[in-house]
């Protein structure tokens, strides 16, 4: 029979003595522990450390989101993927500062209210900044979970119910921005998805897969198929100057700016998909100078093939709000994808 108060003791004495010494762990401020646990929803530790730092330093209090441009929001969330997320943040900010005196509120039913305040964001805000009873599961929380209680299947949302109820269990009355973290600690560095290290878990005596000997097939792990798309992107010069275009307001990349381009249709050339994109999007013929470089980036669901090309067109589209010429030492003051990113830093370094 597992002794509650025990498996809690065990885990956050592991926890105070063997937790890594990240910069969102040195502070208790609810708006740095908001940025740094929807960071991390995304990325990996080691890559969110110089995004925060830089957020954190741009951006010191609420109010200086609820302040700043969206573009500038856009811009230093620039190459961590869900940009939905950093316009929600922005969006929250302004929420708070106009209805909250651009204090962060402590009850779970204004959090929920706001844009991008997930279960998981509430909860780890909650519990972390205010020490709150409430329980969180992230992808580390419910494989700990998952193998303390030999649930097998798939690591999926239907096992909360009973990953849920072990938590409010398990968890202290008090200390719980210490049991929270302790959890998803104990996920990210013992009970890892492959290979958990067994002989050092604080909580080995209460793990039913170790005793079962199944730790290694649970959860069972998924197959992921990676989308491949082949983009072909226009390089437009006039005076000095490149042509770059805002995304749609909506969906994937929403916002962003980029160069002109698209995606190459099944037995479409790279070229031919070239001179058809820019002539929808422009409505303007493109020659094709040269081929100046191809490059791959992942993004979260595809892995994008950029063939990218030097073009001249046979007339100048006008500048509007969502279309710009821009010269090329201030193109990295735009928020780009990843892609159009890498792009202006090649050319760059041509220069
Ligand atoms: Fe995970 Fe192994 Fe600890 Fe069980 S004993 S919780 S499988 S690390």
């Amino acid at each position: 029979m597992i002794s509650f108060k025990s498996f809690s003791r065990k885990l956050m004495k592991w926890y105070c003595a063997e937790a890594r010494d990240l910069p969102w762990r040195q502070t208790r401020d609810p708006y740095k522990i908001w940025i740094s646990e929807i960071m991390l929803q995304q990325t990996t530790v080691a890559a969110v450390i110089p995004y925060y730092k830089r957020w954190v330093k741009e951006f010191p209090a609420v109010t200086d989101v609820a302040k700043s441009s969206l573009q500038k929001i856009l811009k230093n969330w620039q190459g961590l993927g869900y940009y939905a997320r950093a316009k929600n943040i922005h969006k929250s900010a302004n929420i708070i500062c106009s209805e909250f005196d651009c204090k962060i509120p402590e009850s779970a039913e204004q959090l929920k209210a706001l844009p991008g305040f997930g279960p998981y964001t509430r909860g780890a805000v909650l519990s972390i900044a205010f020490d709150k009873r409430e329980p969180i599961i992230d992808a580390n929380v419910r494989r700990v979970v998952m193998r303390l209680l030999a649930l097998k299947g798939h690591a999926d949302t239907s096992k909360d119910n009973d990953v849920l109820l072990f938590l409010d269990k398990v968890m202290p009355q008090n200390g719980n921005n210490i049991f929270n973290q302790a959890m998803m600690e104990l996920g990210a560095l013992v009970c890892r998805s492959k290979e958990p290290i067994c002989s050092v878990c604080p909580v080995k005596s209460f793990c039913l897969a170790y005793k079962k000997d199944i730790q290694e097939i649970i959860p069972t792990p998924k197959k992921r198929i990676l989308k491949e798309i082949n983009v072909a992107i226009a390089v437009i010069r006039h005076n000095g100057k490149f042509l770059i275009q805002k995304r749609a307001s909506k969906g994937l990349l929403a916002d962003l700016w980029e160069f002109p381009g698209g995606k190459i249709e099944k037995g479409e050339s790279p070229q031919d998909a070239l001179r058809r994109e820019v002539r929808e999007e422009l409505g303007v013929n493109a020659t094709i100078q040269s081929h100046l470089m191809n490059l791959t980036h992942f993004y979260t669901q595809f892995r994008a093939h950029l063939n990218v090309f030097d073009c001249e067109i046979d007339s100048l589209p006008q500048p509007s709000d969502s279309r710009r010429w821009v010269a090329l030492n201030a193109l990295q003051k735009y928020p780009m994808p990843s892609g159009s990113a890498k792009i202006v830093e090649q050319l760059l370094a041509e220069k």
